[in-house]
């Protein structure tokens, strides 16, 4: 076991993931502590997390809710600092003291923090997957010049992380990789008659069959999306061409997903449905930690079912598949569209099979350039964001 208190910054500690990797925190006081806890908006949450776990550092949106989380502190007599916007949050990801951050902010309001934890030289703990998908190239350049550790934490690519030799990073095909079984539970809709989908309610779209998960995940697992984000997210993590990630709906998650290799071997992870397992396993790696999680009981589970996912129905997966296959700031155009497409689907102003019709849409509006630099993928997620928003304005898809 090692010896350091290792230092965590969470970013997104308010979050599903946040509460997750605070209760394997909860654990092991003798190996992490919680440095610094990061957070949008919810003052009360973050309030309860500070009291519980004493961070040296907080942070919230803006200087109103962080002065307000400040004067609660000093109340109870915590000397916790509470600091404001983007600035604190690279800050954070990055001091000398920071050992590990994990980075579980939901969508494209992750990017900078978790690349300048990257360029700090961290342990990155990636759960927020649209970083790799808006600008997969940038973060993963900066993770090998910078000497940084990156874990997957998305469940998926957890278990291929697990299921891979150590030195994979020379090259897949050199380790005799023949295919990425991505496993899918394909969410709530994967039966359901076509002409429901019309119809179909944000509570509907947020009851994931088998993961408690925030609600803009929940609706991208609906939609298919969150596949579509974790094929390009596996596509960087492990240098894996598109054809070699194949797609397989697994409803009954528990192979979290699997390598096939040349041999006609596959390996696999399996587990139940809870993501302190993945969690635990990047904070701890390459050590193994207790996570809280009930032991797999093969004999409950008893079958596990298999299928081929249905593009049609989900048109949001084969959208990823092509803005991939298009490469350079496409991607981050499709991850900018959807983020706003799901927001107005959650707020009552887009249909949910209006979600794939608008990503489409800005798709095929805006021509895509080369990654480049931050500022040009920063420029094109703006440019979508503003397109998709024109979109629904105009009523286009309701
Ligand atoms: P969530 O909505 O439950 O939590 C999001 C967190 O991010 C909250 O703490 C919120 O305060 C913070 N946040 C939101 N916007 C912010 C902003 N602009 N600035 C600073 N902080 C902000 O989301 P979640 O389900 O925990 O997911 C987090 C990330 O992890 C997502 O990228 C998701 O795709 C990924 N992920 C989640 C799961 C899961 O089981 N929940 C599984 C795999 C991957
Ligand atoms: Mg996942």
């Amino acid at each position: 076991m090692s010896s350091k208190l290792q230092n965590i910054t969470v970013l997104g500690a308010t979050g599903s993931i946040g509460v997750s990797t605070l209760d394997v925190i909860r654990r092991h006081p003798d190996r992490y502590r919680a440095f610094a806890l990061c957070a949008h908006s919810q003052v009360d949450k973050l309030f309860e997390q500070c009291v519980e776990f004493r961070p040296r550092f907080a942070v919230l949106r803006d200087a109103s809710l962080a002065a307000a989380l400040s004067e609660r502190c000093r109340s109870v007599g915590l000397d916790t600092e509470v600091r404001h916007g983007v600035e604190a949050l690279i800050e954070l990801s990055s001091l000398p003291e920071v050992d590990a951050v994990m980075a579980a902010i939901v969508g494209a309001a992750g990017l900078e923090p978790t690349l300048a934890a990257a360029r700090a030289g961290k342990k990155v703990m990636l759960a927020n997957k649209e970083v790799l998908v808006m600008a997969g190239e940038l973060f993963m350049h900066a993770v090998r010049e910078y000497g940084a550790t990156l874990l997957p934490v998305d469940s998926e690519h957890n278990a291929i992380f697990q299921s891979l030799p150590a030195d994979f990073a020379r090259g897949l095909e050199s380790c005799g990789v023949q295919k990425i079984l991505l496993t899918a539970s394909g969410g709530p809709f994967r039966n359901s008659p076509l002409a429901d989908l019309a119809n179909v309610t944000p509570e509907q779209a947020c009851a994931h069959p088998n993961w408690v998960m925030g609600r803009k995940i929940s609706v991208d697992s609906a939609t298919m999306m969150n596949k579509g984000l974790e094929v390009i997210e596996a596509h960087w993590l492990f240098a894996a061409p598109p054809d070699m990630i194949q797609v397989v709906v697994h409803p009954q998650s528990v192979i979290h997903s699997a390598v096939q290799y040349a041999d006609g071997s596959v390996l696999a992870q399996l587990g139940n449905p809870d993501m302190r397992t993945p969690i635990a396993y990047a904070m701890a790696w390459p050590e193994r930690i207790a996570a809280g999680v009930e032991p797999l009981d093969l004999f409950k589970i008893a079958r596990l079912d298999f299928s081929a996912p249905d593009f049609e129905r989900f048109r949001c997966l084969q959208l990823a598949y092509d803005v991939l296959r298009e490469g350079g700031t496409a991607p981050a155009i499709l991850n900018a569209a959807n983020e706003v497409a799901v927001a107005a689907f959650l707020d009552g102003h887009l249909p949910f099979l209006g979600i794939a019709l608008l990503n489409e849409a800005v798709l095929q509006a805006m021509p895509a350039g080369p990654e480049g630099s931050l500022a040009d993928v920063l420029a094109a997620d703006a440019e979508a964001r503003h397109m998709a928003g024109q979109l629904i304005r105009q009523q286009r898809f309701a």
